[in-house]
């Protein structure tokens, strides 16, 4: 799996999630960073932190960028898009909440699982039309559309490029919906987004002291 050079993520993105952690969609969109140190890939193993007691799966539509983009519109944004790809934003959600910021709770190691195929937006239906689905040992745990997305992809990646630069290779998560829920060793959790493939990872407790 190449890492990104950056992963930028987009919070409570869909209106059922944010309501089912006690929190409200935000009137622009709520970003955070996840580091490239936490990327995996296909069938790489999710590693629960000890310092956590409540690792959760978040099922993402990712979007891999093709082009620089600095200040695009919205009307641009998708030319410089490269394509779709699976992603899990696993969080530790105990020190998601116990930090003001996000970065511990989103940026162990292994918490960012990355699809092998990355779709061209040509070879896929409207965006709107695409769908995310999160499953732990077989059994659904998340559907979401992205039509129900509060900030649509183009919205979202404009957005970005006006605070920090998109360069080729850089993912974009753009947000989980309802039914997070918590991986414990011995899962395995899927992502998969039709049309572009499915994400396996088993999960596994730190051997580290
Ligand atoms: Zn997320």
């Amino acid at each position: 799996m190449n890492r990104p050079g950056k992963i930028v993520c987009v919070g409570r993105n869909y209106v059922d999630h944010a309501v089912e952690l006690g929190n409200i969609v935000p009137e622009k969109p709520l970003l955070f960073l996840k580091p490239p140190s936490s990327v995996v890939g296909e069938g790489e193993n999710v590693v629960l932190p000890r310092d956590s007691n409540q690792v959760e799966h978040e099922g993402e539509i990712g979007v891999i960028i093709g082009d620089t983009l600095r200040h695009v519109s919205e009307e641009n944004a998708l030319a410089g898009v490269k394509g779709i790809v699976c992603v899990n934003d696993v969080t530790a959600r105990d020190l998601q909440k116990a930090d003001v910021q996000f970065t511990r709770g989103k940026g162990f190691d292994t918490f960012c699982p990355i699809g092998s195929d990355v779709v061209a937006l040509s070879d896929l239906p409207p965006l709107d039309e695409l769908e995310v689905f999160c499953r732990v040992n077989g059994e659904q745990r998340q559907h979401g559309r992205a039509a129900d997305m509060a900030f649509p992809i183009p919205r979202i990646l404009a957005f970005i490029s006006r605070v920090m630069t998109l360069e080729p290779g850089d993912l974009v998560a753009t947000g989980t919906p309802a039914g997070v829920g918590p991986l414990l060793a011995g899962d395995v959790v899927e992502v998969e987004i039709p049309g572009v493939g499915t994400l396996r990872n088993p999960v596994v407790d730190d051997i580290h002291q």
